[in-house]
């Protein structure tokens, strides 16, 4: 039995995400920056809730039984938000739904033109959150000028994480799908990981207006399904070169360290529901910036649209 449970935590530090099984039991460090919102952070890769269900009532019934392409129907175009307005074609106009935040959508930032082949470009991501130090990783990002991207886990978004997605929007990150409920996807049915994905496409749609084209399947695991469901819904899978382990390691010199290893192009994988790594980033920026690096999103990164269901780092051999 112990033989097993430690190669179960082998196999999901292989994985590259954080574990339910603590194996260090060394406390994490004591925050020295306040978190927003919840009081706890909410990982969710500790016991989590059973998923309440977020589908509103109206006539177009949850997401990811109606909706094509990860949208729910009569859902507004990213950025049009005057799709419940009158004069709207008639379907749409039946679906409108009060509780739909029009109007309250950021203006997205547009990608910037940097050509990452001739300027040295690093992409970090952070996954699993919103969560309570977020807030204060977007403002040291602003300080910096960087863009980072953000893998969302949907369960996350209600309450707080909404005003936090709408400030990444309108301060140019990026955002991409990491699941509803951050289950290891090549393990659901196929409609199983179709709602992972659809509930959390739709999620962010409601807070921001922004429909997502990227995803990164939890724990990096992912198969020919889930390939398949994710070119249905339109996101390209996103995995990294780079993994800061910092969900084990909560020590920020640690996880500054293992950034500090990305070459330009790199994707570097960080969890931003840690306090730990988000005291690591000043001195990411700083060591960055010093050489000459560009922090950008994927798209910026990659610079053109990326292919639904294909995954990224093409050669990344995940
Ligand atoms: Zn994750």
């Amino acid at each position: 039995m112990r033989v097993r449970m430690v190669s179960m935590a082998l196999l999901l530090a292989a994985a590259g995400c954080a574990s339910p099984i603590t194996t260090t039991g060394a406390p994490p460090p004591t925050a020295t920056i306040a978190p927003t919102g919840r009081a706890t952070p909410i990982g969710p890769n500790e016991p989590t809730a059973p998923i309440v269900p977020i589908v509103p009532a109206g006539p177009t019934g949850p997401p990811g039984r109606t909706a094509p392409a990860g949208a729910p129907a009569g859902a507004p175009a990213a950025g049009a938000p005057s799709a419940t307005a009158s004069g709207t074609a008639g379907a749409r106009k039946a679906e409108a739904r009060p509780d739909w935040p029009v109007g309250d959508f950021p203006v997205p930032r547009p990608a910037r033109r940097i050509n990452c082949e001739r300027v040295r470009c690093v992409a970090l991501t952070f996954d699993d959150g919103p969560g309570a130090y977020t807030a204060a990783l977007l403002d040291m990002l602003a300080r910096h000028r960087g863009r980072a991207t953000f893998f969302v886990v949907g369960q996350m978004v209600p309450g707080d994480g909404e005003r936090i997605l709408r400030r990444m929007v309108a301060e140019g990150h990026e955002l991409g799908n990491h699941s509803w409920s951050h289950p290891e996807l090549p393990g659901l049915s196929e409609a199983g990981i179709r709602e992972q994905l659809n509930r959390t496409q739709w999620i962010v749609k409601r807070a921001t207006g922004v429909t997502m084209d990227l995803m990164r399947p939890p724990y990096g695991a992912t198969d020919a399904r889930v390939a398949a469901e994710s070119r249905h819904l339109g996101l390209a899978q996103i995995l990294w070169d780079v993994d800061t382990l910092d969900w084990r390691d909560r020590d920020s010199s640690i996880v500054a360290r293992r950034a500090a290893e990305a070459t330009p192009g790199s994707i570097v994988l960080m969890h931003d529901i840690h306090a730990s790594t988000v005291q690591a980033v000043p001195r990411l920026l700083h060591h960055f910036a010093a050489r000459g690096y560009r922090l950008v999103t994927l798209s910026e990164l990659y610079g053109r649209r990326l292919v639904s269901g294909r995954k990224y780092p093409v050669d990344s051999g995940f």
